[in-house]
């Protein structure tokens, strides 16, 4: 079994230049230093009080009632699931989304949750119509739906707001509860310049991670309900995500809130100036339309796509996996490693 298909390694060697994701940035020293300072206590009998601090902070910047900190954006997603349905029930999710590709599906494995692939746009978006048809009626015949799930950003896009809002009142309307995957939400309300709170006044919980572009090296956060968070923390439990002095990542975590949301606008400004230098370079096949925050994608010709990675590799450039290699910025990477990337890439295709 491989980690990644596809995709070159460290090898545990330092000094690259690491397009591959915002999750492999490393915590600053004054992360480091809020983890050495923190208060810590045991977060299973709720006693940490760092970890109880970010718990409240997160439910307040959201406005919801109660938040719920997690090791992964994928327990963070699966405990909101087994909160929102049981055993028959079913969640309707963007086909292109982390929920349905990229958490092995352990709703259905764990949980006994179907999940119907709804269609997505290029740029991530569903479309109400679909939703609505693929509610099932109450049939015997059908699984019980329950559930939407959606994502912002996705793939780096922003989701349209008024779209959302639409979309998760209307779906509400057919009974359902409405989850959002905002592993990246915090991108999505820099690059708006609006408030964390005003993407999720529709939905009933989020999941959020705070180990990529804040640059805590794990953890992230379910936020909703009372009712919906306490029956999660039991999930987590279930689970084996309850931890003790875990309060020395929640540090970090809240260490990346307070100092990392600002600087995101830094990143979606080297993304820009990154892929629109890159798109100069017809055989990449760039849309810049789809570059709205830290992340882009490129088009390499098959038969080029290894050389190109192995050219970049040589300069110690990293680049996402084999079809359509994702770019990725985030607090690691520097204004000179995008110029010295820009010149890599001219370079190949000046050969
Ligand atoms: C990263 C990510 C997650 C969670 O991933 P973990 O690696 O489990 O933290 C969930 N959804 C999306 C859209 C993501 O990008």
């Amino acid at each position: 079994m491989t980690h990644y298909v596809g995709m070159k390694s460290t090898n545990g060697q330092s000094g690259f230049i690491d397009f591959r994701s915002d999750t492999v940035t490393k915590p600053s020293s004054e992360m480091k230093q809020a983890a050495m300072d923190c208060v810590l206590g045991d977060d299973v009998y709720g006693e940490d009080p760092t970890v109880n601090e970010l718990e409240e902070k997160m439910a307040t910047l959201l406005e919801k009632e109660a938040a719920l900190f997690l090791p992964t954006g994928s327990m963070s997603n699966l405990v909101s699931l087994l909160a929102h349905c049981g055993r028959g029930e079913e969640i309707l999710v963007g086909d292109k989304y982390h929920i349905y590709r990229d958490e092995a599906n352990g709703a259905s494995v764990l949980g006994g949750i179907a999940m119907d692939p709804i269609k997505t746009d290029v740029f991530g978006a569903l479309d109400i119509h679909d939703i609505i048809k693929a509610i099932k009626p109450n049939d015997s015949h059908c699984s019980i739906t329950k559930l939407l799930c959606l994502e912002n950003t996705v793939a780096g896009c922003v989701q349209n707001q008024k779209d959302i809002d639409i979309i998760a009142t209307t779906a509400k309307k057919s009974d359902l509860a409405i989850h959002l995957d905002g592993a990246r939400l915090f991108n999505a309300a820099v690059a708006q310049d609006v408030s964390i709170s005003t993407l999720v006044k529709n939905v009933d919980t989020v999941s959020i991670c705070l180990s990529k572009g804040l640059g805590a090296p794990a953890g992230s956060v379910m936020v909703g309900p009372k009712k919906l968070v306490n029956y999660a923390r039991r999930q987590r439990k279930l689970l084996g995500g309850g931890m003790r002095q875990i309060g020395i990542i929640a540090a970090c975590c809240l260490y990346g809130i307070e100092h990392n949301v600002k600087q995101l606008k830094h990143d979606h400004i080297k993304t820009k100036r990154l892929s629109s230098e890159l798109s100069k370079i017809s055989q990449l096949g760039i849309n810049l339309d789809m570059v709205q925050t830290n992340m882009m994608f490129i088009h390499p010709d098959r038969d080029e796509a290894e050389a190109l990675s192995t050219f970049l590799y040589e300069r110690k450039i990293l680049i996402g996996g084999q079809n359509s290699p994702r770019m990725v910025v985030h607090l690691d990477i520097s204004e000179d490693d995008i110029e010295s990337t820009i010149s890599a890439f001219n370079e190949f295709y000046q050969k």
